[in-house]
């Protein structure tokens, strides 16, 4: 593989470089790279910045109004942005439901989604997992039932992150019980507004409210919302979770937060530490064999490969990696990084934080927080699971 990249495509990073940084909200930057707490504002404003620009849909054929961009200009995109500072793009519309729209949704669907999803107007939420149905997803309990042109929906989906903000969700949903139960599950898109949907938030270990549930009563849903054919869902759900996994693997924010981890390690003296570097130099070789990854999966998807197996494998790499810079950072601000304070999220805080730098504070939260990355999307375990299934048979 030629890892060096054109002239073509240097100019292009070159170009993607200037306009992300005179287009960026240096606030919203500022906030990025010290890890502090993003509102729904700065994440629909970016993304609706990128929409405007025909951005947000960075992964998108040009006849579905992407910019039609090659896999290597695509990383590119996503490196610059990390590396300015930008939000990572809220994935449940640009990355994940609208691949399965221009797959398996009829001419009618994506007139009609794909343009909000790709402007960053409307925001999306995947309504996966349920209590009792998160690894074992097959076993999706949500039933739809069919009474004449609509779909009367009743059940409840859990995790679903960012749902508060959410204003449609993709839901897989169970239409049969009839044989195995990945063959009576169906792909629905649903309007949360819908009278039945109730959406509670739930609060996790870094005290933010980033997940909830979503209950559906009675929510009656048009069948024209129905992606592809009743009860071939998991078809699709599969589709997609292959470019979330692969979504989720972050290589870029990786090699943004190894910078920070070694700013962090300067300021407190341990960047003098031989054993300290050790383990940052030990990072370092794991980010970049990462992007190796990212870059054969992408060249993959390009050529119309399965991927799903490496998909897989970056999940696990990326969210071990993501931990792992959380945990040295923690380790380099050493005490200074041990208070919790929630408060500390917020862009301009300047409470009481004797002896440390006020950049430090956060550190906590963001550990705790990066926890989740080792579960979501499928857990590392069930990661291990497909790999090895995939590669022993
Ligand atoms: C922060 C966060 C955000 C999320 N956002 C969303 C979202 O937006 N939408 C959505 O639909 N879902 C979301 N999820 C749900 C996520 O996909 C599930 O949590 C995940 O699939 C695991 O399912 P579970 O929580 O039910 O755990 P379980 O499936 O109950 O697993 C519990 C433990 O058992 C292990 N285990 C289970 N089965 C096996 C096996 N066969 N072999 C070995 N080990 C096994 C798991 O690895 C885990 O350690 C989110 C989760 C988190 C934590």
């Amino acid at each position: 593989m030629d890892l060096a990249f054109t002239p073509e495509e240097q100019a292009f990073r070159d170009e993607v470089r200037a306009w992300v940084r005179s287009n960026l909200p240096p606030e919203i930057s500022h906030k990025v790279h010290n890890a502090l707490r993003l509102t729904r504002d700065d994440l629909q404003g970016w993304a609706k910045i990128l929409g405007k620009k025909g951005w947000l849909a960075s992964g998108w054929p040009q006849q579905f109004g992407g910019p039609g961009w090659t896999a290597v200009q695509k990383h590119l995109f996503e490196e610059e942005c990390a590396l300015a500072g930008a939000p990572r793009v809220v994935p449940f519309g640009p990355v994940m439901v609208a691949p399965v729209i221009m797959a398996y949704g009829t001419p009618e669907q994506q007139q009609r989604f794909l343009p909000g999803i790709a402007s960053g107007e409307v925001w999306w939420s995947q309504g996966y997992s349920e209590p009792g149905s998160g690894s074992d997803l097959a076993s999706v309990k949500t039933r739809a039932e069919r009474v004449g042109n609509k779909y009367i929906v009743n059940g409840q989906k859990t995790w679903t992150t960012l749902g508060q903000y959410g204003e449609w969700i993709f839901c897989l949903v169970r239409t049969s019980n009839e044989g195995k139960p990945q063959t009576g599950i169906s792909f629905l898109l649903i309007d949360m507004k819908s009278p039945g949907v109730t959406v509670r938030p739930i609060k996790l270990l870094d005290g933010e409210c980033e997940v909830n549930e979503v209950f559906f009563d009675n929510v009656e849903v048009p069948a024209e919302n129905l992606i592809g054919e009743e009860n071939k869902g998991w078809t699709y759900a599969k589709h997609l979770l292959s470019h979330e996994r692969t979504n989720i693997a972050d290589v870029n924010r990786a090699k943004r937060e190894l910078e920070r981890l070694k700013r962090i390690a300067k300021a407190e003296g341990l960047w003098d530490d031989q054993r300290f570097r050790d383990q940052i130099a030990l990072l370092e070789v794991d980010v970049v064999a990462l992007e190796m990854l990212v870059l054969r999966v992408l060249s993959a998807e390009k050529s119309g490969k399965n991927s799903l197996d490496i998909a897989g494998l970056l999940k696990i790499k990326g969210s071990e990696i993501q931990q792992r810079y959380a945990e040295l950072m923690m380790l380099a601000a050493g005490p200074f990084a041990l208070p919790f304070i929630e408060e500390a999220m917020e862009a301009g805080w300047q409470g009481d934080f004797p002896g440390g730098s006020v950049a430090h504070a956060p550190l906590a939260s963001t550990y705790f927080n990066m926890r989740k990355t080792t579960i979501y999307g499928g857990s590392n375990e069930v990661q291990r699971n497909i790999v090895a299934q995939t590669v022993l048979g």
